[in-house]
């Protein structure tokens, strides 16, 4: 795919970062709407908190699908 550095500009772009907690509008089929970020990209790696599932989805999906952007802020320094 290649990249056009034009285009693109109008979607609203989320901030994610790895270690973030996605709270996403579809449910897993485990039934848990929690995902773990564990990789950003073009490609976003999630995992499922409840039944630890990994996941790949593009940027986009998973951006449409976010609900609430938990961050972990506490933890670490
Ligand atoms: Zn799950």
């Amino acid at each position: 795919m290649p990249f056009r550095p034009d285009a693109a500009k109008e979607e609203i772009s989320v901030d994610i970062h790895v270690g973030d907690v996605l709270t996403m509008k579809k449910n897993h089929p485990c039934g848990a709407n929690s995902f773990l970020v564990l990789r950003v990209g073009m490609d976003f790696k999630i995992k499922c908190e409840n039944c630890g599932r990994e996941v790949m989805l593009p940027r986009g999906k998973v951006e449409k699908n976010i609900k609430k952007i938990v961050r972990n802020e506490t933890i670490g320094g």
